[in-house]
């Protein structure tokens, strides 16, 4: 008798995921993920498509950063190689304004911390170099507040998201990297959200050195994981100063495979680890699709269609506190409040995956990744508008649907 279980094929359903992300991937990557030919990470074809993977990346990052490439990972595999530079007893100033800030506030306590800090709270370090800014969830980081906390703390590094995920908040980039230049700190960019949904250029922001995204979001590329990083040579001259205490992770090491050695590109990658041409081939065509597209054109749409969803869920009496463009967060109707767990459960439960917060106080969070269209966003706000009802809620369904229609005639007719 074998006590081994073999467990039944295990099946996914299809849903619409209408959360924070990940985004819905396009049919052409995933096509391309399947399509491709078993090659190993050595063959020249998969070592061709990571370096034209890293020419595109550069264009869509808007950078001529050498230092560009894709972490094997998730967002947090490139904010880990990001903040790999930042070493024991280094002086960081971190701004926190939700869940995400907060976690890469505790990314950077783990790598500041002396030995003696680590171990006196290993899962939560407090590292003296450290400070954490903490600006209230529904705020934005302005530059204001990172002008004096840098003019006051004169850190080494300067750290924050650039797209507050947790509670949609976009934070001040320019005001951000000014002050970083203004008080010598370095500034690392979490921009995990915002890579592919905003138009913007890395190169404009000279006073960051270091970014990091995700495969999952504006990306819209699930199957592969690669993370998107870039450093300046900055970055890099500092990192071969001190060194750091990773391998796998090493921003110059990783470098290589894709083709980037002694801070050049070469012709031939060279070994890293296992690259698989079925990512490599995904990846490649995610970001042919952001290029094809263009970033601006993009941009343009998740704003466009952000403007309809938020007027839609304002006229079911929500109140939305976010301002990114492919995500809404939300309070429900002053009856409904305190039901947003309940609400989401319901709505999850028939694949339609929106997300709550992560982090108090609990509200609703809608995205729109890849979702871009008329059609699409209708269908959301007809799902969540039922899902209101379904609950005992009260919505003004016609209401609703005339301030939908009214905004993509008005909208359409002006264009
Ligand atoms: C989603 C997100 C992350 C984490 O990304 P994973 O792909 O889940 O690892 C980190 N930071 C921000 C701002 C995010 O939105």
């Amino acid at each position: 008798m074998s006590d081994v279980t073999v467990f039944p094929q295990l099946e996914i359903p299809e849903t619409i995921a209408a959360g924070p992300g990940p985004g819905n991937t396009d049919a052409r990557v995933l096509a391309r993920f399947a399509g491709a030919g078993l090659a190993d990470h050595m063959h020249e074809d998969v070592l061709r498509g990571m370096k034209e993977c890293k020419h595109m990346l550069r264009d869509v990052m808007g950078t001529k950063n050498v230092h560009t490439f894709g972490v094997a990972g998730t967002g947090w595999s490139g904010l880990d190689v990001m903040f790999s530079a930042v070493m024991p007893g280094d002086s960081v100033v971190m701004f926190v304004n939700g869940t995400f800030s907060g976690i890469d506030g505790l990314t950077v306590r783990m790598k500041a911390a002396t030995a003696e800090e680590l171990a006196a709270d290993p899962m939560n370090p407090q590292a003296a170099s450290v400070t954490i800014i903490d600006v209230p969830h529904g705020q934005s980081v302005t530059g204001e507040i990172v002008e004096k906390a840098l003019a006051a703390h004169k850190p080494k590094w300067a750290a924050m998201a650039h797209w507050e995920t947790g509670s949609g908040r976009i934070n001040d980039i320019q005001g951000f990297s000014d002050a970083c230049e203004k008080h010598g700190a370095m500034g690392l960019v979490d921009a995990v959200s915002s890579l592919g949904v905003e138009d913007f250029r890395i190169d404009d922001y000279p006073g960051i050195h270091g970014w990091a995204s995700c495969p999952q979001k504006g990306i819209c590329c699930l199957p592969l994981t690669y993370a998107p990083v870039s450093f300046t040579d900055h970055y890099i001259d500092m990192l071969k100063k001190t060194g750091t205490r990773t391998f796998v992770h090493h921003p110059i090491l990783e470098a290589r495979h894709w083709g980037i050695v002694d801070g050049q590109d070469v012709e031939k990658g060279a070994y890293h680890r296992t690259h698989s041409a079925y990512a490599v081939a995904a990846f490649h065509e995610a970001l042919r699709i952001t290029l094809q597209q263009t970033v601006a054109q993009r941009a343009k749409d998740y704003q466009f269609h952000e403007a309809a969803l938020r007027a839609a869920v304002t006229a079911m009496g929500c109140t939305v506190t976010s301002n990114m463009t492919s995500l809404i967060v939300l309070n429900l109707p002053e009856a409904m409040a305190g039901r947003e767990m309940e609400l989401v459960q319901h709505c999850r439960a028939q694949g339609f995956g929106i997300w709550p917060t992560l982090s108090e106080p609990v509200q609703i969070r809608i995205g729109i990744l890849n979702l871009l269209n008329e059609q699409t966003i209708s269908d959301i706000v007809r799902r969540f508008g039922d899902a209101i009802t379904d609950l005992g809620g009260t919505v003004d369904h016609g209401r609703v649907s005339s301030a939908l229609n009214e905004y993509y005639g008005r909208s359409i007719a002006a264009e």
